[in-house]
């Protein structure tokens, strides 16, 4: 299965770019190309292997202001902004590693002494599966970088300017309710002060989405009784939205230490969208529980549920999945802003839904995000803590892997790294990896599993990947982002039965 199309450039279409653009070669193709390439109002460059620029076109000479020569001799490097570079190199790095293409945004300086914002991309051109020549281009986006931090900006400012007169509204809206007794002006006074509700909480997630995007987003961290939290936050909640019963049904007693305000947020966001999606039903389930070291709050509802293509969107800022856009108002950053708030507490956030039928919303947040890894067992072939477990039988070519419980960015890695050392010490290059007690956890490891891990597996001699998927959609799709890799070699299936997935393995020659 080994996918070596992609984007992936056929050598021989382009010769020129195998002699690594020699600009002495003078064979009439590679002038035509580098003409071709000079003409180009855009910048291109290339590299080798070792991420080494070997030619830059007329573009990148114009806007640096030197010739080809002293911009190799330099690098890119010395054009790049110095806050831009630690994530342009680390980015570089990974492409060169994995052969995947490279993006990256960084701000190049140019001629005049001023930095402009530029996109880039590069693709490897394979040879023998690996990439040892890279074509990239550097496209101006300055513009549109300065358009969006001014829309981000004015979003700032104009949610700033509108918070004091509706803060003031909300005031007199208070004092009048407290003076006029049950009646009709009463009951118009309360619509109202629930519409000036909406109204403070819509400028408050914008206030926090323009935070955000401009990493100001502050925490505020303590110790804090997280029952006593969840308990006040229902109850705010309840005298909100009275048409639902939101019901506590199982509850933790800890001193958890985080932003009690923020975590109230997510409980907020999670409470009023089950209330939200769900215009048929009259109750919402809430449970708090405590399993691995981990504070686990899920909120149930019977709404109208979430299409499986559109889970992975979901905390995308400003997405909002077709069924509801056009039904429920909203501006698609309450989970976004939840995301956030979550990754920033070590934590992750999964979704449990059917269609129709009604949706799930989980996060967790460990106690202790310092807390080791320790090891149960550990021998030269088998390895247990309370993630994983690693073994690999004598007499055969496969190593079982068994994930277990809510797993999280350290615990994939940190198991993810035993898995590339058990399968070297051992010789194994066929792999049984089975989720199947892997609760409905989004792993934010995805990223690093195929860009990372999957290669090193490889590079440790994995041949025959049989992935035994966990029930929940929400972790099938993390496990399919896992080994979304198009330069993989390895073979990888994934299955619902293990039974199938052992038949298959077993059935693989080596
Ligand atoms: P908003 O509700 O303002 O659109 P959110 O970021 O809170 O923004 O939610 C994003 C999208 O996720 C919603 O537009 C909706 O499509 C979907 N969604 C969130 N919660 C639920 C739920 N409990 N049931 C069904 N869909 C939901």
């Amino acid at each position: 299965m080994g996918d070596n199309s992609g984007n992936s450039i056929d050598l021989d279409e382009n010769s020129f770019l195998s002699e690594k653009c020699d600009t002495n070669d003078h064979s009439d193709d590679h002038l035509s190309s580098l003409l071709l390439l000079n003409a180009l109002p855009q910048q291109v460059w290339t590299a080798d292997e070792t991420g080494a620029i070997t030619y830059v076109n007329k573009m990148i000479c114009h806007d640096f202001g030197f010739n080809q020569e002293t911009i190799i001799a330099h690098g890119w490097q010395s054009f790049v902004h110095p806050e831009d570079l630690p994530e342009s190199i680390s980015r570089w790095q990974e492409a060169l590693h994995s052969g995947k293409d490279y993006t990256t945004e960084f701000r190049l300086r140019f001629a005049d002494g001023h930095y402009y914002w530029h996109l880039a991309r590069a693709v490897g051109i394979k040879r023998d599966g690996k990439p040892n020549i890279w074509v990239g281009t550097n496209t101006n986006i300055h513009d549109q970088k300065n358009n969006e931090q001014r829309k981000d900006e004015f979003i700032s400012i104009a949610s700033h300017e509108l918070k004091t007169p509706l803060t003031t509204i909300k005031g007199y809206n208070q004092l009048m309710l407290r003076q006029v007794s049950e009646g009709k002006i009463k009951a118009l006074l309360e619509r109202s002060a629930g519409q000036v509700d909406r109204l403070e909480k819509l400028i408050k997630d914008l206030l926090d989405v323009s935070k955000i995007n401009a990493g100001k987003l502050l925490f505020n961290y303590e110790s804090f009784d997280f029952s006593e939290m969840l308990h006040q936050t229902i109850a705010g909640m309840q005298a909100i939205f009275p048409s639902h019963l939101i019901k506590l049904e199982t509850d933790i007693q800890l001193a958890y230490n985080g932003d009690r305000y923020r975590l109230e947020q997510v409980l907020q966001n999670f409470l009023s969208n089950a209330i939200k999606y769900s215009p048929g039903a009259d109750t919402v389930n809430v449970t708090a529980s405590l399993a691995d070291g981990n504070i686990i709050v899920s909120v149930k509802d019977d709404g109208i549920g979430i299409a499986a293509e559109n889970l992975g969107k979901l905390f995308e800022r400003y997405y909002r999945a077709d069924n509801s856009s056009s039904r429920f108002d909203g501006l698609g950053l309450g989970l976004f802003i939840s995301a956030e708030i979550i990754k920033r507490h070590s934590g992750s956030f999964w979704i449990d839904s059917e269609p129709g039928k009604g949706s799930t919303f989980s996060f967790k947040l460990p106690v202790d995000p310092q807390l080791q890894i320790e090891a149960e067992i550990r021998t030269e072939s088998y390895y247990k803590d309370r993630y994983i477990r690693i073994y690999c039988p004598k007499e055969s070519e496969i190593m079982h892997v068994e994930w277990t419980g809510y797993q999280d960015m350290r615990s994939v890695k940190h198991g993810g790294s035993l898995m590339i050392d058990y399968l070297r010490k051992n010789s194994r290059s066929k792999v049984f990896n089975d989720n199947r007690l892997v609760p409905g956890t989004w792993s934010e490891a995805s990223d690093w599993a195929a860009e990372v891990w999957l290669p090193l597996m490889e590079l440790a001699g994995l041949r025959f990947f049989a992935w035994i998927l966990s029930p929940s959609a929400f972790s099938q799709l993390s496990a399919r982002k896992s080994v979304d890799n198009k330069n993989k070699s390895a073979e990888i299936s994934f299955f619902n039965s293990a039974e199938e997935g052992m038949d298959w393995l077993e059935k693989q020659a080596l």
